[in-house]
């Protein structure tokens, strides 16, 4: 080590050493009835994550969030670039369900079902372990194996084509299946900026999985740093039962069946923890569990796995690691009523109840009339006075829409500048409108005038024109 840097009492971060280097995280797999449900889990939710894009409810796709048209297609539904208001009380809710789910469950989302923790220690380090075989926080291959450049190649190798295959699947959701089929039989020169999205992705992916791995977890991803505000103390947290476990040693040899750090010279502890030191080798992040609740920790609960197999060879109860929480670790009773637990559905059932309402009142299309500036009216020839305005509509649906337009009044004479009354799907256009009335209707200069337009589903709004005309009249 260089003697010019001054080395930190204690670890910062788990994934540093004391000189600011990276420290390279190994984690031994620990098998266990966690790890089993765990990997059931994990494969359901890779075949989701692969299948999504592929399903279909009411011909539309499950999940398409397609940025160019600004259209997001959420199970059926699409949200409208005029939607935004619709879509904001959805990300709302989303976001208070993440808050309660994490209140009651912890940060179940990040061991068990968080893309990241899914595909790095059920696909990645599975490869990795196939290739190198390695072990323990940091430590070295099992053994040193024969064509180190060839495995490393190959194991490359493997994890590029996952993330081409990857990054192939994140192009869908936000292009479809369909498109992307198209694309994928042309050349990269045809459509070379989906070609070059998934060439980025692909490689952002190879530095997540292959170099960052779990600092993505500890120091990038925003919801590990809320953490601390997101849990309350009756919240389910992976902890050491430090009451049961401490003071930790080594266990008397009597006491242990074949375990290899064990040391017949010490006593026996007074404590359960026989400080193998397995649940810290084992954890993906790096941490040691029995320092209590820390950030890094993402529940994965490989720990618990660990612990359990030591417990089971020394002749002792299990879950010396295990779900817990604060409260429960405190001695206090859990209480499942909490403020956060009780106030969060209240926001949820109140967003939910603003959602259904603008689902329903939604306008299938508006109308909004614009005075042109200038002249307010022009006399024509046969002594009609014609106004000239500007009608702004709006598509607020997915599909094309016909309209027509009809006064409240036989004698208006009404006609659009426009050859077609048409739009597109969420299409917002402007036409300009004539209308055209006798000089002796006006009262006072002002005719007010209803117009109804309706589309070819017979969708209507209404909308009011004030017409201007010669005051003398
Ligand atoms: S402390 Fe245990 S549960 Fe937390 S990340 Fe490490 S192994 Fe997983
Ligand atoms: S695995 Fe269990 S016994 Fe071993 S050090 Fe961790 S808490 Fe102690």
């Amino acid at each position: 080590m260089n003697s010019t840097i001054l080395e930190a009492e204690e670890h910062v971060l788990s994934t540093l050493e004391k000189d600011g280097s990276r420290r390279w995280l190994r984690p031994k797999l620990s098998h266990g009835r966690l790890l089993t449900l765990r990997r059931v889990v994990a494969y359901f939710l890779i075949a989701v994550f692969t299948l999504v894009p592929f399903v279909q409810i009411n011909g539309k796709p499950a999940v398409l969030l397609d940025i160019v048209r600004r259209k997001f297609t959420l199970l059926g539904y699409t949200f409208l670039p005029t939607d935004s208001l619709l879509l904001a009380v959805f990300a709302v809710g989303s976001l208070i369900s993440i808050f309660l789910l994490t209140a009651f469950f912890g940060r179940v989302w990040c061991g068990w079902a968080c893309p990241q923790t899914v595909y790095m220690e059920f696909v990645f380090r599975p490869i990795e372990r196939l290739f190198d075989g390695t072990i323990g926080r940091g430590g070295q291959p099992k053994s040193a194996r024969s064509n180190a450049a060839l495995r490393w190649g190959f194991r490359y190798a493997v994890y590029a084509v996952i993330c081409f295959y990857l990054a192939n699947t994140f192009l869908a959701y936000f292009v479809g299946v369909d498109t992307l089929w198209q694309w994928v039989r042309q050349s990269p020169l045809t459509n070379p900026v989906p070609f070059l999205v998934v060439a980025f992705v692909t490689v952002a992916m190879m530095f997540d999985f292959c170099f960052f791995r779990e600092q993505l977890c500890i120091i990038a991803c925003p919801y590990g740093r809320f953490q601390s505000v997101l849990l309350d103390r009756n919240s389910l947290i992976v902890a050491y039962d430090k009451h049961r476990g401490e003071p930790r040693g080594k266990a008397a040899k009597s006491r242990s069946v074949a375990l290899p750090v064990l040391d017949s010279t010490v006593d026996p502890p007074a404590g359960d923890c026989v400080d193998c030191g397995l649940c810290v080798t084992t954890c993906p992040t790096g941490i040691d569990i029995r320092n209590g609740l820390q950030m890094e920790c993402i529940n994965c609960t490989q720990c618990i796995d660990a612990c359990n197999t030591v417990m089971a060879k020394v002749g002792r109860p299990p879950n010396l690691i295990r779900y817990s929480s604060q409260a429960t670790d405190a001695g206090e009773k859990f209480s499942l009523f909490r403020p956060r637990v009780v106030v969060y559905p209240v926001i949820l059932t109140a967003l939910a109840s603003v959602f259904l309402f603008l689902l329903i009142n939604k306008n299938y299309f508006d109308a909004v009339i614009i005075r042109e500036r200038g002249n307010p009216y022009t006399r024509m020839e046969n002594d009609l006075i014609r106004n000239v305005v500007r009608l702004k509509v709006t598509n607020r649906q997915d599909h094309p829409m016909s309209l027509t337009i009809t006064p409240d009044r036989e004698d208006v004479l009404l006609g659009l500048a426009e050859p077609d009354f048409k739009l597109e799907a969420s299409e917002s256009r402007v036409f300009h409108l004539r209308a055209d009335v006798a000089d002796d209707v006006f009262k006072k200069g002002r005719l007010e005038v209803g117009l109804t337009i309706e589309n070819d589903r017979k969708q209507k709004t209404k909308v009011r024109l004030q017409l201007l005309g010669p005051l003398g009249s």
